[in-house]
């Protein structure tokens, strides 16, 4: 069998090793490699270069997006209340989306050769070097990509003036969302909030993967059940 035997090589291109792991993939994806230091991931530049993201792009991208969608609301006749409120919602339904995408597609279990290969891509790799700051926030092609049904999706429960605002709000719950992930990896928090949210997003990758989906906050976790038991609980049992 070749996937019995098969060893990942490190220091060669990784995307199209990983499938070959076969059902061994899941539990090599995840023992972390604790490095800022990143792998290869193709052997051809483009596509090399297309995987490596400064996490400062993710705002100076998306940020222009997000008030232009807005002021699209604004301009079809919407007054200040209501748009903080579309905004509001947007941000709400983003956050509903981050704990799902999370937790039901980044998280699935794959074993199949194109499986794995799309599940490094996707989470796995961040899982595997999870302090690779180059891979920690979404591409900007593949977000560009993701943008077409999440403006579908919200055009199918909004009516039109209210759509741009909502996607937009949308839009800026996925960069709030992007930049606290960055930062809980590589920000150094001295407040409560923020530090007990780095405690959380680490507790998910180095001791409960299948906890803890929530990134920007736990209430995803609380409702659907995926709180991750803390040391002095389980102690208790
Ligand atoms: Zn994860
Ligand atoms: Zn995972
Ligand atoms: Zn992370």
């Amino acid at each position: 069998m070749v996937a019995q035997d098969f060893k990942v090589d490190l220091n060669k291109a990784l995307v199209f090793q990983v499938g070959h792991l076969g059902e061994a993939y899941q539990e090599w994806v995840h023992q972390p490699i604790v490095c800022k230091e990143g792998p290869r991931f193709f052997e051809n530049e483009f596509w090399e270069f297309l995987t490596r993201t400064v996490w400062w792009a993710v705002p100076v991208i998306w940020l222009p997006v997000v008030f232009y969608s807005i002021s699209m609301s604004v301009r079809m006749g919407h007054g200040f209340p209501e748009i903080a409120l579309m905004v509001f919602a947007g941000i709400f339904v983003w956050t509903l989306l981050e704990y799902t995408l999370h937790r039901f597609l980044f998280h699935i279990e794959t074993k199949s050769y194109w499986g794995n290969t799309v599940h490094y891509l996707l989470h796995g790799c961040h899982h595997k070097h999870p302090m690779d700051g180059l891979r920690l926030v979404f591409p900007p092609t593949a977000t560009a990509v993701l943008c077409v049904p999440f403006w579908n999706l919200v055009k199918l429960i909004s009516v039109p003036s209210v759509t741009p605002a909502l996607f937009g709000g949308g839009l800026l719950g996925y960069v709030m969302y992007d930049c606290t992930h960055y930062y809980l990896h590589h920000g150094q928090p001295s407040s409560d909030v923020p530090r007990n949210l780095k405690k959380y997003h680490l507790n998910h990758h180095f001791r409960i993967q299948d906890k803890g989906f929530g990134i920007t906050s736990s209430i995803w976790d609380r409702v659907f059940g995926t709180l991750p038991q803390s040391k002095a609980a389980k102690k208790d049992r």
